[in-house]
């Protein structure tokens, strides 16, 4: 419904800047993705008229349609979906953001694929902080190989890295993940001499807890536009 948008999105942001305020951090330095799978136009629309100028998109047509429909907008495209390498091209052109880079062969093809006289293209490397075999993301210790690889290559920006944890209820338990994953940047910053000063972390359910580890982007779906239609299912990875 958009008309509890408003309430929705002051709630979030209340919560965001309560967990800023714990953690003696700045709100405005933490960025606010509106994670927009299977939303239409008008709650996307809607979404940018209340203020949030980011958007997270998981599938690619969707996402392209929704951009042609929004193009007198000014807004950030995430994209933070699977992303296999028949999307590369079209992510590449369309997007400023890719949070789910989670293969050396992707990021190779993005950066080949970025136009010329575009911005870099800004890229967080996905980490499978909990080891799930179900999960898409880089093990812990192959994340190093990419960095390496890529961190002088043009047209594209390695600007962190992206977590999608498990689930876990209790919210110590949830700040686990998250510690981890910024010790991860921390520890590559200071091997290869490169800044990874993004941590793209914390969703509906446990963004306190990604606030309180260092997140610099949230990306928020549930709280913000309400329950997804079950037909798409939660996650797309
Ligand atoms: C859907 C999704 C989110 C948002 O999840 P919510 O629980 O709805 O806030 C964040 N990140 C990724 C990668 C997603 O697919």
């Amino acid at each position: 419904m958009p008309d509890d948008l408003p309430a929705r999105l002051a709630s979030v942001r209340a919560r965001i800047d309560a967990a800023a305020g714990r953690a003696g951090r700045n709100a405005g330095e933490i960025c606010l993705i509106a994670v927009a799978k299977t939303r239409s136009v008008g709650e996307v629309r809607a979404m940018a008229a209340a203020g949030v100028s980011d958007i997270g998109e998981n599938y690619l047509q969707e996402a392209l349609e929704k951009q042609a429909a929004l193009a007198d907008l000014k807004l950030t495209w995430h994209f933070i979906g699977a992303l296999q390498g028949n999307k590369t091209r079209a992510v590449a052109e369309h997007f400023d953001w890719v949070h789910s880079v989670d293969r050396l062969r992707i990021l190779r093809r993005l950066a080949e694929q970025r136009p010329e006289g575009r911005p870099p293209l800004n890229v967080c490397l996905q980490v499978n902080v909990d080891g799930e075999s179900s999960k898409a993301g880089l093990v812990p210790t192959a994340v190093a190989e990419v960095v390496e690889a890529a961190r002088s290559w043009p047209n594209i920006a390695l600007r962190g890295l992206m977590a999608l944890p498990a689930p876990r209820s209790d919210p110590a338990s949830q700040r686990d993940p998250f510690r981890r994953l910024a010790a991860l940047a921390r520890e590559l910053e200071g091997r290869f001499g490169v800044t990874l000063d993004v941590l793209s972390m914390g969703m509906s359910d446990d963004l306190e807890a990604a606030v309180a580890e260092g997140a610099t982007h949230l990306r928020v779906g549930t709280a913000l536009f309400g329950p997804r239609p079950a037909k798409n299912g939660p996650y797309s990875q």
